[in-house]
């Protein structure tokens, strides 16, 4: 049996054309929807991801400001710049880019953003409210990785659960919103002792680490689905096995993921490639965050509201 692919495509496009009728509902009764987002220092690796939701953000109708800070600028001056932003009206939701420059603390800056404008879902009294089983701004991945497992129609309830690293940006609030769904979830991280003993027993898998292959088919279960989070830069190499390189010498590489896909999709039931998987899931994860932060910060207007994040569209 070959393995379904779960594309992230098509659920990405149906969250968009969602969420494009959404802005052009509320921005007319509360101003543009408008995002922030802030970039310290020179990040190479951040560009592409700025650059998507930028383009994103633009195709739904959204406002995206893209600020640019030298990485000389002091701590306390960065954290007074994003309270500033936080605390002005007319901003929706604010993106702090990672990786912050080594010498910053992210959290204390990070912490600096309204809960009600943190469409990336990192602060603390976020990440309780997923706890308590109310979710209202969710780390982008980890929404993404979930809403693509329930794209399947799978029902988490009862199912044996296996959840592959456990950060505070993806792990973590994978293994709630999964418990809030009554799946039973085991969590495993670099120190788990047997991990293949802990995957072959699972129904769904989720694998958040950065070690491209750590899952291989004979680690799974027959029939499992298995959610690929990982993003891997990889060389190309050629038939003997050598790098290939670009015109300048460079080694040419290709992104994959943490599970080995050739050997997985002969005994999982279904499985993300990557690229093209959650990916394409998360950018939208994130404007989807920027419209519930719209209604969080204009209930007096638009009425009551609670968030639904996983609801599917
Ligand atoms: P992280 O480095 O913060 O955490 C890695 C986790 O993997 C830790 O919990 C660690 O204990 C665990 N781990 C390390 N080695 C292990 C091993 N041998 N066996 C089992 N567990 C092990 O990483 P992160 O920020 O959570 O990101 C994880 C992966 O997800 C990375 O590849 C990253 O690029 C990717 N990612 C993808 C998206 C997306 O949009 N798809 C977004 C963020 C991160």
């Amino acid at each position: 049996m070959t393995a379904r692919r779960i594309e992230g495509k098509p659920i990405a496009a149906r969250m968009k054309e969602r969420l494009r009728g959404e802005v052009a509902e509320l921005s007319p009764r509360i101003g543009p929807i408008r995002l922030v987002s802030i970039e310290v220092g020179d990040n190479p690796a951040a560009a592409l991801y700025i650059r998507n939701q930028q383009r994103a953000a633009g195709e739904i109708g959204m406002l995206f400001e893209h600020l640019h800070l030298p990485a000389s600028i002091a701590e306390d001056e960065l954290i007074a710049f994003v309270r500033g932003k936080s605390e002005d009206p007319s901003v929706t939701g604010i993106i702090l880019q990672r990786p912050l420059p080594a010498h910053f603390h992210a959290r204390r800056v990070q912490n600096k953003i309204h809960p009600d404008k943190d469409v990336e879902g990192l602060n603390p009294a976020n990440m309780g409210f997923i706890v308590i089983n109310e979710p209202k701004l969710v780390p982008c991945t980890a929404l993404a990785a979930v809403k693509v497992l329930l794209s399947t129609g799978l029902s988490p309830r009862g199912r044996e659960t296996v959840v592959i690293g456990h950060s505070d940006i993806v792990g973590k609030p994978i293994a709630f919103l999964m418990l809030n769904l009554q799946a039973t979830v085991t969590i495993c991280h670099v120190d788990t002792q047997d991990l293949a003993a802990h995957t072959r027993k699972a129904e769904i898998v989720f694998v958040a680490v950065g070690i491209p292959g750590l899952v291989r088919g004979e680690m799974l279960r027959e029939g499992a689905h298995v959610i690929d989070i990982g993003i891997n830069q990889v060389p190309l190499l050629d038939a003997t096995g050598a790098p290939l390189l670009d015109e300048h010498g460079r080694s040419r590489t290709k992104v994959t993921g943490d599970v080995d896909y050739a050997s997985a999709e002969r005994i999982a039931g279904a499985i993300t490639p990557v690229p093209g998987g959650v990916g394409p899931v998360t950018v939208m994860t994130l404007l989807s965050n920027a419209v519930t932060a719209a209604r969080l910060q204009h209930r007096a207007e638009l009425g009551a509201f609670e968030p639904d994040p996983l609801a599917l569209d």
